[in-house]
């Protein structure tokens, strides 16, 4: 499977250096795109994802937020704190959401040698229906590695 690039100046890059295309970053990465949601739909045993913790919907509510809502909640839309956020979502690298059932498991830290403590979390998911599991490298960066689990939800 081809990578994502990114551009930087007049180059792409995909994590393996410096590419050139034959069409725009963005078209090729959304035909990457394309590939990987139709190779998730072969319910593959390992994946790598992304995660995005939680999302607050509403621009009230997001400004509510920046200025201290309280408990109160939104002045505008009177949504309360606890509400205002979406759940966590596993995305693509291009952000679009592909699975159900998102869980975050408790953030525990992962002693480092000569650095920084790791924090990662456990996560559990279901694409296209099928359970995976794995663990969110939160600290690291925003990405997941997840395998499809030996156990499955009945129907
Ligand atoms: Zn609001």
């Amino acid at each position: 499977m081809k990578s994502y690039v990114f551009t930087h100046g007049e180059e792409h890059f995909s994590p393996e250096g410096a590419v050139s295309l034959t069409t725009s970053a963005h078209d090729h990465n959304l035909e990457v795109e394309r590939q990987e949601i139709a190779h998730l739909q072969t319910a593959p045993d390992r994946v790598f994802l992304y995660v995005t913790e939680s999302t607050i919907v509403k621009s009230c509510c997001r400004l509510a937020v920046k200025h201290g809502t309280g408990e109160a909640g939104c002045p505008i839309c009177r949504t309360r704190l606890a509400d205002m956020q979406k759940g966590p979502a596993i995305t693509t690298w291009l952000g679009t959401h592909i699975a159900t059932h998102v869980e975050l498991g408790p953030v525990y830290k992962i002693p480092a040698f000569g650095g920084w403590p790791s924090s990662r979390q456990s996560v559990r998911c279901r694409i296209n229906g099928v359970q995976y599991h794995g663990t969110y490298y939160k600290s690291s960066g925003n990405y997941c590695r997840l395998q499809k689990s030996k156990r499955q939800p009945t129907k």
